[in-house]
């Protein structure tokens, strides 16, 4: 049995270097825990528009972000539970291929024992996951997570920045403890 992993915003909380990014760029101080939309172009911080997107697009494609990278609260012992569980445990991550061996050495290096990690692109993870056979994932994009619910049991694990928005069919969970509980559950009834 197999669940999907989304990275960042699940196992890897790319938060406070974002901010730090921005702090250092525009002098604003802005706090991960204020983001209330999940698409970061979309933050308020009353600078300009278009030239902040394209300073997002570099932050965002620069390997340095997610080498220093923190894990997300209560992801190690997460991961280790499931795993205890009897679970078996893969990334699906929208991060592009050439950030693959970061990616891997950053989980390494945490302690995260994923069997593998499958890159592919925001709105295609359903399929990914299709393919795989996973019986759950735990997403942080509420959209993307409507979409995994047609293919397995969706979890969107709850953030500032998803809070606000509607589900279909993906459910929501607390946290990792939260996680875990529930998706121990569902191994003990499979
Ligand atoms: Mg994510």
């Amino acid at each position: 049995m197999l669940i999907g992993l989304d990275l960042d915003g699940v196992v890897c909380d790319l938060g406070p270097g974002v901010a730090a990014r921005i702090a250092d760029r525009y002098g604003v101080a802005s706090h991960p825990d204020t983001w209330r939309t999940y698409d970061l172009r979309e933050l308020e911080l009353g600078v300009p528009q278009a030239p902040f997107k394209a300073f997002l697009d570099g932050v965002f494609a620069d390997p340095a972000l997610y080498e220093a990278a923190v894990v997300a609260d209560g992801a190690v012992a997460g991961v280790e539970r499931l795993l205890d569980a009897g679970w078996r445990l893969v990334g699906i991550t929208a991060r592009p291929a050439y950030l693959a061996e970061i990616t891997t050495a950053w989980l390494t290096a945490h302690g995260l024992a994923l069997e593998a990690v499958h890159h592919t692109t925001v709105g295609a993870k359903a399929a990914v996951a299709e393919r795989l056979g996973v019986a759950a994932t735990v997403e942080d994009n509420p959209r993307e997570a409507d979409q995994l619910a047609k293919v397995c049991e969706s979890w969107l694990i709850d953030r500032p920045y998803n809070r606000d928005y509607p589900l279909e069919r993906a459910r929501r969970l607390r946290s990792w403890d939260d996680a875990v509980g529930r998706l121990c559950q569902l191994r003990l009834f499979a």
